[in-house]
This record gives structure tokens, sequence and C-alpha cells, in this order.
């Protein structure tokens, strides 16, 4: 038990395609080169990158809210036509907690 967190190593970051950063963090809970990078929805700290690919990998900057959809249809020539991000629903996120329902009740 110290306050020395800064020198913690652990770094949650997952760049896509790659395992998790694990380099040395900072009070952010972030390394130094992770730290205030935003989600490219909604601007929260990243934790992140997109992992779908078309004719490359996507890699957008995504938080635990937030995750890649595929609309239906043509992908395009590059894959990634129908591609695009957004906040994810409540029952999907881990930060918010899900407020009961009626429906399981009847
Ligand atoms: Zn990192
Ligand atoms: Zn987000
Ligand atoms: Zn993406």
């Amino acid at each position: 038990m110290s306050d020395k967190a800064a020198l913690e190593f652990g770094c949650p970051y997952v760049p896509a395609y790659s395992n998790r950063c694990n380099r040395l963090k900072g009070e952010s809970g972030f390394c130094s080169q992770h730290t205030g990078i935003k989600c490219c929805v909604c601007g929260k700290q990243a934790t992140n990158e997109c992992n779908e690919t078309g004719q490359f990998v996507c890699g957008a900057r995504l938080c635990d809210d937030c995750e890649g959809y595929r609309e239906k249809g043509p992908s395009g020539a590059w894959g990634l036509l129908n591609h695009d991000h957004r906040e994810k629903p409540p029952e999907k996120r881990r930060s918010v907690i899900v407020p009961m329902t009626k429906d399981h009740i009847s």
C-alpha cells in the first residue's frame, strides 16, 4: 500500500490487433503514450482501437463505452464503407449501471 501508483506497469490500452500495452502507467492510469488519447465518438479517454478490417485496419480510438459497427450492405472498395463508430447501447456498457426494467417481472 503506497501512493506511488505512478510506477506501476500495466497500461490497459489495447491497440488494434495488438496485445494490451502494459507499459509503465502514470496518474491517469495509462502510459505517457496513451494518456490523453480521445475516443473518436465521445471524446473520453480511449482504451482500445477498432479492429474492423477492410483493405486496412480501421484503428479508430475507442473508449469502453463505444464500439465499431458495420451496417448491412456493400462494404465498398476499401472495405469500410458502411463501418462507423457509436456509443454502445446501455446494456453493453461497463461503466453504466443499467436501470432495472419491469419487463422481467411479468
Ligand atoms: Zn500504453
Ligand atoms: Zn467513447
Ligand atoms: Zn472502426
